[in-house]
């Protein structure tokens, strides 16, 4: 029997759908402006909110502040945090002054014991909820669980949640073998409930004496994932805005693509294709949780009315 534990996720606001005027009578050319839903909830998640405060106050305090990896994983983002003096640094040892902020993905304790070793004042950014996913990580090791993460392999949030389960956690593959005994199951905050309950059911396969399976996929997150699912449903075409190695930001577009929809990635307005938008009669536009509010509002504007953004692209 799989024992699932929490995961409720609440729904948000309705998506912003304005109604736009007819365009006047007796005009020659008649510019199409397609109609645009913009998904609710957008502009910077609470985690980012927070690890960008914290680094611009740490900076502050400290004189000099660099970021262990890419605070966010947003271009746009990160210019604007190294023209306020903040950088990333790949590793504790690149530290010279100052202090090191760890990022809203967390890291691994062997980073945070290198860092008292090294002597380096320590920002800790790292997201509440991410913070829990590797509490009932290491829970789940220290009661003898095999722990698999849902997530993927190479981002930082699924390294630093291994590193809490002292060699016993493994990252979940549709090949991956286990022996039986206890398992427990965790997941990446940005994966899809669908992808989560598609790894459960292929774990539910084997033979195991108990199967827990922690729901820790962020409730933001799903928020963001569900209005993108809803809208996929309304439009003809969605505009994915956010950084292009933004986890939360490629799931929005799977799930639009998955839904049928065409699908448009960008990271900033100026990226919009104009021809494709202008032959969409429905547009809907999605953000990830690392890019800003202003973008998108920038790209509402664009779709909106296309002549706009033909001055954007001349400048
Ligand atoms: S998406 Fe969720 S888990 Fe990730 S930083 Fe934002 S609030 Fe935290």
């Amino acid at each position: 029997m799989v024992k699932w534990s929490s995961g409720r996720v609440s729904g948000r606001r309705r998506a912003n759908d304005k109604r736009r005027k007819p365009a006047a009578e007796g005009r020659r050319s008649e510019v199409k402006r397609p109609k645009v839903i913009v998904a609710r909830p957008m502009g910077f998640c609470f985690g980012v909110q927070r690890a960008i405060g914290l680094a611009k106050s740490g900076k502050k305090q400290f004189g000099r502040i660099s970021t262990l990896g890419e605070l966010v994983h947003n271009p746009l983002v990160l210019r604007e945090l190294e023209q306020a003096g903040i950088k990333s640094v790949r590793s504790a040892r690149q530290v010279r002054d100052g202090a090191l902020v760890i990022r809203a993905h967390g890291c691994p304790p062997e980073t945070l014991d290198e860092c008292g070793k090294l002597g380096i004042a320590l920002v800790d950014a790292t997201c509440p909820y991410v913070r829990k996913v590797q509490n009932v990580a290491r829970r789940l090791k220290e009661q003898g669980y095999a722990v698999v993460v849902v997530g993927e392999r190479n981002h930082p949030e699924v390294k630093s949640i291994l590193g809490y389960c002292e060699g016993r956690g493994r990252v979940y593959s549709p090949k991956m073998r286990l022996k039986g005994g206890k398992i427990g199951v965790v997941a990446q905050t940005t994966m899809s409930r669908e992808r989560l309950r598609e790894a459960v059911a292929s774990l539910s396969r084997f033979r195991y004496n108990e199967l827990r399976v922690f729901d820790t996929i962020c409730e933001e997150v799903a928020a963001r994932q569900q209005a993108a699912a809803r809208i996929a449903q309304q439009v003809d075409l969605v505009v994915v805005v956010g950084g292009r190695n933004s986890a939360n930001s490629s799931r929005l577009a799977e799930i639009a693509r998955n839904a049928g929809r065409r699908v448009v990635f960008v990271e900033r307005a100026s990226e919009v294709p104009r021809s494709i938008v202008e032959r969409a009669g429905r547009v809907g536009i999605v953000a990830g949780s690392s890019t800003p509010s202003r973008v998108v509002c920038e790209i509402v504007e664009i779709v909106r009315n296309p002549a706009k953004e033909d001055r954007l692209n001349v400048s």
